[in-house]
């Protein structure tokens, strides 16, 4: 997608702070972080929300949270706990049309995150 943000970031057309990468899914640093860690995960394959999921990306999806329980480890905050939050559509506050996992760490977290 040309005009995606996150297809951007993938293809290094614009800059950001990169925690993992492998050839399927990467992970960023949020531009705006809310908490102490806030890692954007996301499939380099563009999928344009949860809704636009098919069989065939179960797998990925799986993959997804098995990375995102590396980068909780990395990110020193796998001991104390962490939140992974998928805003899906326009009342669910989904900014970005690119599928991603917001993986939020570092302090206690209230009710109301992200939102
Ligand atoms: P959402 O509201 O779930 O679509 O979240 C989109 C997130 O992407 C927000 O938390 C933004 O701060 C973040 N974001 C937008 N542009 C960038 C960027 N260039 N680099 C890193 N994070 C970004």
């Amino acid at each position: 997608m040309e005009d995606c943000i996150f297809c951007k970031i993938i293809k290094k057309e614009i800059p950001s702070k990169i925690v993992y990468e492998d050839e399927e899914i990467i992970a960023f640093r949020d531009i705006k972080p809310v908490t102490p860690v806030h890692v954007l995960v996301i499939p380099k394959k563009h999928i344009e929300s949860l809704l636009d999921l098919k069989e065939e990306d179960e797998k990925l999806i799986g993959k997804i949270y098995t990375v995102i329980n590396k980068i909780a480890r990395q990110e020193g905050i796998a001991e104390k706990g962490f939140r992974v939050i998928v805003n899906c559509g326009e009342d669910g506050g989904q900014e970005v049309k690119h599928l991603h996992y917001h993986l939020l760490g570092g302090r206690k977290l209230g009710i109301k995150i992200c939102g």
